[in-house]
């Protein structure tokens, strides 16, 4: 089958780099989760903690057509009182380094793709919490390192940062807030070699609901996620600037920025925030490219994702046509045409029998798709 893209742009499938799962963990909400992530052309989500493994184990093994692919941390390493613990009845968590091996042992136990540790005070929020201490975080993360995972952390501060990188993490799953990024944190950063998921759609959750009334967007999000996408987290006005000040030294440093949404928190949904995200990293000082490659290439790259993230020969086929250049309008990446997940159709056209496989065979032998 040959599809008329003519006008369009075809980009890789984008990456997520910063979702949750649903908290309730019914197999309707999850289902709807990844359907609506693809319908907007998410085609993997990176869960950077949920509540239930055995839930986020079943929809991994979905691997349905119009479903995004699913990667996720599992349960996060945190300690008792601190987040995310205080916003559940139950939430397994680390006293001391004891405990260490076996959380990190049943987390591979568990089919954890990647391990996210937080390091967590809450003072960013105007609270006081416990926080992992600094021998527990470089012990968490020298176990994973040990299993073969990659460690992402949660920090909000730029002194937990620290802490973060002291333990020898690989990534950042947020921009801090606390205060602003100097140049001279980000070359720091790019010293120690880690990445960081930028999470400027939840800083900016009050532009949710522009979202949430674009009608390109609007049919694709379930109404079960409506009112969150809709709501905000309120007083943020700091996050949302020192957040989006970070983009440029970062990118200056050479520091790897990852798009992540942080859906479904107040102000964001699946699929949906991933464009709120590109919008707010070109309106921090990426080029639209540079914004373009923080959802492909390099979450693929940084997440170890050989398989997906550019247009190439013997990649999965996760593609996304979209009406208008992104390259030259951000906003296009909106305008949704179709997307194929491993070269099936997800959204545009229905699977046709040997059709839209077509282009992945077209890709595996080096032929580039149709215009
Ligand atoms: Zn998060």
């Amino acid at each position: 089958m040959v599809v008329d893209g003519a006008g369009g742009m075809l980009l890789p499938g984008f990456i997520d780099a910063h979702v949750h799962t649903p908290d309730q963990g019914t197999r309707d909400e999850g289902i709807s989760a990844l359907r609506q992530a693809l319908q907007l052309g998410v085609t993997t989500m990176l869960c950077m903690g949920c509540r239930y493994p055995d839930f986020v184990a079943h929809l991994k093994a979905l691997q349905q057509p119009d479903l995004a692919d699913l990667r996720s941390a599992g349960i996060a390493a945190s300690v008792e009182g601190s987040h995310p613990t205080q916003l559940f009845d139950y939430y397994p968590t680390l006293n001391g380094v004891e405990d260490v091996a076996p959380f990190v042992h049943t987390r591979v136990s568990e089919g954890s793709d990647y391990l996210k540790i937080v390091i967590e005070d809450s003072s960013v929020i105007g609270k006081s919490t416990p926080f992992l201490p600094p021998e527990v975080s470089a012990a968490v993360t020298a176990k994973a390192h040990s299993h073969g995972l990659l460690v992402v952390a949660h920090a909000q501060s730029r002194r937990f940062v620290a802490q973060a990188i002291e333990s020898g993490v690989d990534g950042l799953a947020h921009q801090y807030v606390d205060q602003p990024l100097t140049p001279e944190f980000a070359r720091f950063l790019k010293s120690a070699g880690v990445f960081v998921v930028m999470t400027l759609a939840v800083y900016h959750s009050h532009e949710g609901v522009e979202l949430a009334n674009d009608p390109r967007v609007r049919p694709h999000i379930d109404s079960r996620w409506m009112d969150i996408l809709c709501s905000s987290v309120g007083g943020q006005e700091q996050f949302q600037e020192y957040g989006l000040a970070a983009v440029r030294p970062l990118r200056d440093a050479g520091v790897p920025i990852l798009a992540g949404s942080d859906a479904n928190n107040p102000g964001t949904t699946y699929g949906a925030s991933l464009h709120h995200e590109l919008d707010l990293l070109v309106r921090g000082g990426l080029t639209r490219t540079e914004a373009l490659t923080a959802a492909t290439a390099a979450p693929a790259k940084h997440f170890r994702l050989p398989d997906r993230g550019r247009i190439a020969p013997g990649l999965r086929a996760d593609l996304i046509l979209v009406e208008g250049d992104p390259t030259v309008d951000i906003d296009a990446t909106k305008s949704i045409a179709r997307v194929w997940r491993s070269g099936v159709a997800g959204r545009g056209a229905a699977p046709a029998a040997g059709g839209d496989v077509l282009i992945q065979r077209a890709l595996d032998v080096g032929v580039s798709i149709p215009p």
